[in-house]
């Protein structure tokens, strides 16, 4: 057993060292996780364990994503399951919810593309609680993940889940349709930070050689998915924003953005031509 406040000191300056932004504050995450209590419980035990927090904290050092090592992370003020066959849920991602809640219409049927944890699927159904939802995923893992998510967060009710290629297999129409593809083009993943481009899969990244093939195969059936007044709100990645839309207007869309919090166009809104 070591002191708490000595470990927190020696967790912190290896996470340091390993170039971690917010070293101090992860380490506490770490430790707290590694002897089962939260953030206030950490602050009662005057020692904890070096056994249970070491194999934590190397992973860490590896840069294996603080989200991974922890099981869970927050999206949309929801907690979310996570695991490596997904990405992990970013903030710029309610970027998205913003934007179907700006719309000012309450959707009843909601598609999610790729929906990984199902958090931007999920987040949107907790807004609209008329609303009924299908996430589909390219990975069983995902879509199993997903279906877990909406359970614990009382969504299971109101959301299915399975696996397809993109939409290949539905039939019918929404009146939302939602996606974060995988954007980064191929050759940039390796440059990417290392919890990226070492941990997360490079099916929920890779957009091919111009990062955009994703957004090809979501368009080519945008047109039959897609209700009367229905709209679409896809995430782009950074500068995206003006071949996604020259992509759209071909297929029949009118687009609008609106920014993350960085400024950067992250959601393009697609309604059909009047
Ligand atoms: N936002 C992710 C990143 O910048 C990429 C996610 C995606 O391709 N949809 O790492």
């Amino acid at each position: 057993m070591i002191a708490t406040a000595e470990a927190l000191a020696s967790i912190t300056s290896r996470l340091t060292e390993a170039g971690i932004e917010e070293p101090r504050r992860e380490a506490r995450l770490l430790l707290a996780a590694a002897q089962g209590v939260n953030a206030a419980g950490l602050l009662l035990l005057d020692e904890v364990d070096r056994a249970r927090f070491e194999p934590l904290v190397a992973r860490r050092a590896a840069r294996e994503p603080l989200a991974y090592i922890l099981g869970r992370k927050e999206f949309w003020g929801l907690n979310f399951t996570v695991s490596p066959a997904t990405l992990i849920p970013r903030p710029d991602t309610e970027t998205l919810v913003e934007a179907v809640l700006a719309l000012g219409t309450a959707p009843a049927r909601v598609l999610d593309l790729g929906t990984g944890t199902g958090c931007l699927l999920l987040a949107v159904l907790s807004e609209f609680p008329a609303a009924f939802g299908v996430g589909v995923d390219i990975s069983p893992e995902a879509a199993a993940l997903a279906a877990g998510n909406a359970q614990a967060l009382g969504l299971a009710g109101r959301a299915a889940f399975c696996v397809g290629d993109w939409a290949a297999a539905l039939d019918g129409t929404f009146d939302l349709v939602l996606s974060n593809p995988p954007y980064i083009p191929g050759a940039d993943i390796p440059h990417l930070m290392p919890e990226v481009a070492g941990f997360e899969p490079s099916s929920a990244l890779d957009g091919g050689a111009d990062g955009l093939a994703a957004y090809r195969k979501i368009l080519a059936d945008l047109p039959r998915l897609l209700a009367e007044n229905g709209a679409a709100v896809l995430e782009l990645g950074v500068g995206q924003a003006p071949d996604v839309a020259v992509l759209a207007e071909r297929a029949g869309f009118t687009t609008t953005t609106r920014a993350d919090l960085g400024g950067v166009e992250r959601a393009i809104i697609l309604t059909r031509c009047k």
